[in-house]
């Protein structure tokens, strides 16, 4: 492939998924559209969800989901010694996601209720930058497949990417979205980190911290807002800790 006249490789690249939903890994397969051009600038030689083929010889490994057994644990790293750059892809990889709701529960009560009496192998959530040296987080749940994208032209281009740093409420604003805590609804725009687009807001939701904390986020202000605009802390606890974005702030 060339790019402005210079000859670039096409890297190797596998997608594996871990604890997760697979959302993230279908939202590389989705659209059809872009998909030609996608895989003319890569080599896709390990991905479950659209080959049943599979080889270990990758450059760059996308790997989604949290990492809930020791056999993930073991897993995880013989990617990591194979991948020259290992990528975290979506909310349950970079932060443990909406896994680590089971975190607020002893785990043998939570195995219980599901599971009844049928043993299952399951430990805490850890995110995969507790097991393994990450390279790269892409944020989202499930990530977006433009910014994916993005992300995969930075790296064949030798370039590397720059993620947004400014919070959600940034986008919101650009857009000239009517503000949803106007509505009376929690919104956690102020302290996310942005990059996409603001969809929820745009969409009249409140914004549940998907993609991390921002940077520089004063969430002393966010909490005196909330509890000024008559939020329970539980019900702003549970916003929070959806999705393990905050670091337990409450
Ligand atoms: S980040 Fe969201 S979409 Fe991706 S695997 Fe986890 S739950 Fe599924
Ligand atoms: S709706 Fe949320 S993201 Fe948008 S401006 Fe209001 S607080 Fe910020
Ligand atoms: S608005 Fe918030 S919850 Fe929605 S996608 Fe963006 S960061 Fe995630």
């Amino acid at each position: 492939m060339k790019y402005l006249g210079i000859t670039l490789e096409r890297p190797k690249i596998g997608v594996f998924g871990f604890t997760g939903c697979e959302g993230c890994q279908l939202q590389i397969a989705n659209k059809e559209e872009t998909l030609k051009n996608l895989f003319n600038s890569i080599e896709v030689v390990n991905f479950r969800e659209i080959s049943s083929d599979g080889c270990d010889d990758y450059d760059v490994a996308f790997v989604e989901g949290s990492i809930t057994t020791e056999s993930e644990v073991t897993r995880l790293q013989k990617i990591r010694n194979q991948a020259k750059i290992l990528v975290a892809i979506g909310a349950c990889a970079c932060l443990g996601g909406v896994n680590n709701l089971k975190s607020r529960f002893p785990l043998s009560d939570v195995v219980k209720e599901v599971y009844g009496m049928h043993p299952v192998d399951t430990g805490p959530v850890r995110r995969l930058q507790d097991v393994v040296s990450v390279d790269i987080d892409l944020p989202g749940c499930p990530i977006s497949k433009s910014e994916f994208e993005w992300l995969v032209r930075n790296l064949v281009l030798g370039i590397k990417p720059q993620f947004p740093q400014y919070p959600v409420c940034v986008e919101c604003k650009q857009q000239l979205n009517s503000c949803v805590f106007d509505m009376g609804m929690m919104c956690l725009g102020p302290v996310t980190r942005g990059g996409c687009n603001a969809i929820c807001p745009r969409n009249r939701f409140g914004c549940w911290g998907c993609r991390g904390h921002s940077e520089e986020a004063n969430f002393e202000s966010l909490m005196r807002i909330l509890r000024e605009r008559g939020f329970e802390d539980e019900h702003i606890s549970e916003r929070i800790n959806f999705f393990n974005a905050f670091n337990g702030i409450l």
